[in-house]
């Protein structure tokens, strides 16, 4: 290198020459250390929004793991329109209805119902009073996202509803519900029903379950517990469902 004028040398190969200096010299050597300032910042510049958009995904990952409108409860089987079992072998009762029973006609499209609407697979429980029937069932209100199967079955016809003090959340909702699809004799409500003169049910048990007024249930109401409705209309607006035994 010795043969070559110094001055023809890039300044950063001229001995003698601190950084300092070198900014105020050609403009070679000024842009070459912008650029590499550069770099670096575009460097830190990039680090921050890999950090940000780590951090915006935690959060996002938190709240969907955490937050009780993500948390999903999965479901392992359906048994029939108002029972499920969940996938840790929990036995869930859907609270304030009844479905059809296995000999019942609208039991199979009650079930099917309830399984289409499952199809996804995740749902969320709320509770009412009690968490637990005598049978060791999950009683529970069934969301899935923002649809609550309760009454989405009573809607379609397929269910009736079933109240039981002090469970009675969703009791005017359920109610009102029911009359609509009464009103479009939808499912269970297209079945004709013998009419009686009158109905009876108790106003002491906290179960809502009307009879007609032969019922050997009926007979055994005490006769100051005893209610009447003058028609089945009333007694289903009034929240009482239709006893099981003598089917009014
Ligand atoms: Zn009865």
């Amino acid at each position: 290198m010795s043969h070559i004028p110094q001055e023809r040398l890039p300044c950063l190969f001229r001995p003698g020459h601190s950084q300092n200096e070198l900014k105020h010299e050609g403009q070679q050597p000024k842009f070459k250390s912008i650029n590499e300032k550069l770099d670096v910042r575009r460097g830190r510049v990039s680090r921050r929004w890999i950090l940000a958009v780590v951090f915006v995904l935690a959060v996002v990952f938190l709240v969907l793991v955490f937050h009780p409108a993500f948390r999903g409860i999965r479901v392992m089987e359906v048994t029939d329109g108002d029972t499920i079992v969940l996938k840790d072998g929990e036995e869930v009762r859907y609270i304030g209805i009844d479905t059809p029973e296995r000999d019942d006609p609208f039991f199979r499209e009650a079930t099917q119902a309830n399984k289409e609407m499952l199809k996804g697979g995740r749902i969320r429980l709320e509770y009412d009073r009690d968490r637990r029937d005598r049978y060791g069932r999950l009683l529970a209100y069934v969301w899935v996202d923002t649809l609550l199967l309760n009454a989405e079955l009573i809607k379609k016809g397929l269910a009736s509803v079933y109240l039981f003090s002090p469970n009675l959340k969703y009791r005017d909702r359920f109610i009102a519900v029911q009359r609509e699809a009464r009103q479009k004799e939808k499912g269970i409500w297209s079945i004709p029903v013998e009419a009686e003169a009158y109905y009876v049910a108790s106003r002491r048990s906290g179960r809502f379950v009307f009879h007609r007024p032969e019922c050997g249930s009926a007979k055994k109401i005490k006769r100051e517990n005893l209610m009447r409705f003058e028609t089945r209309d009333e007694a289903l607006d009034s929240g009482y469902s239709p006893c099981r035994n003598c089917k009014p």
